[in-house]
């Protein structure tokens, strides 16, 4: 129910064909990130941060994502850095999570990468149009991590972030210029989702369930959505410096927030 709601196709990007065989294959993987989070959340990197070409600003899905995925891992009891782009790590100082330039991977119990560009197939990285991304990426971080066995979750919706190496081949056939922009970089378990930020919560739904306390009581999308575009990122659909997040506004955001909250609190009683 919770993977069904955070893929709701709601702008219409595609992301529907590849979940419905994504799920098939991979029936579990939103309980298996949930597993994997729950049982190495002793010291997290996280890697976030998108720029949308031309002028590559970064949008805004991915950071409020991250940073609840962040105070998440605080109330748990971890330790958790971000590996981000300066405007990214701007717009989230305020909320108070720990930032870190060059990261020694070995120093980490898990990576999660959440909408962050990924190597494609020629060595390039592209957005959803195919246009080249030319500005420093964070896939390294990932890859590195999995060189030395830690655990690595990727979130992603459109099939050109770190994590969708695992479905290159759904991305090919259901994604509009999927041979080209489809990434390479796998991660151990792979998190779809309509909206990357969904992902995350829909993760957080899922651990909060395994858990049996709700961690996304106290989340404030309104809140982490506009703190982002004070801080100057932008709608990677749109591409406007609005309160939105891949072109859709943030009432549905809330409510999708809001429908996952209670589900939790359903389930827990
Ligand atoms: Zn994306
Ligand atoms: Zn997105």
């Amino acid at each position: 129910m919770i993977a069904h709601l955070i893929n709701t196709d709601v702008g219409n990007r595609g992301v529907l064909g590849v979940y419905l065989y994504y799920r098939r294959r991979n029936p579990n993987f939103l309980h298996n990130s949930a597993k994997i989070l729950l049982n190495n959340y002793e010291h997290v990197l996280i890697v976030t941060g998108f720029p949308i070409p031309p002028t590559m600003v970064p949008e805004t899905d991915g950071p409020p994502g991250a940073l609840a995925l962040a105070k998440a891992i605080q109330i748990l009891g971890g330790r958790v850095e971000v590996l981000t782009y300066p405007e990214v790590g701007r717009a989230l100082r305020p909320f108070r999570v720990d930032f870190v330039e060059n990261p020694d991977v070995s120093n980490y119990s898990l990576v999660i990468a959440i909408e962050t560009p990924g190597k494609a197939a020629d060595g390039g990285y592209y957005s959803m149009s195919g246009a080249e991304i030319t500005r420093e990426t964070f896939d390294w971080a990932v890859t590195g991590a999995k060189e030395l066995g830690i655990p690595t979750i990727g979130i992603g919706d459109g099939g050109n972030e770190v994590g969708m190496g695992r479905i290159r081949d759904l991305i090919v056939r259901h994604v509009p210029h999927g041979d080209m922009i489809a990434s390479v970089v796998e991660t151990d378990e792979l998190l779809l989702s309509a909206v990357s930020n969904w992902g995350a919560y829909g993760l957080l739904a899922e651990v909060s369930i395994q858990l049996g306390k709700n961690l996304l009581e106290d989340w404030d999308e309104e809140k982490a959505v506009r703190a982002m575009m004070d801080a100057g990122l932008i709608d990677g659909v749109s591409k406007g410096l609005t309160p939105t997040v891949d072109g859709i506004s943030l009432s549905v955001h809330r409510e999708i927030v809001g429908l996952l909250k209670l589900l939790v609190d359903e389930v827990l009683g």
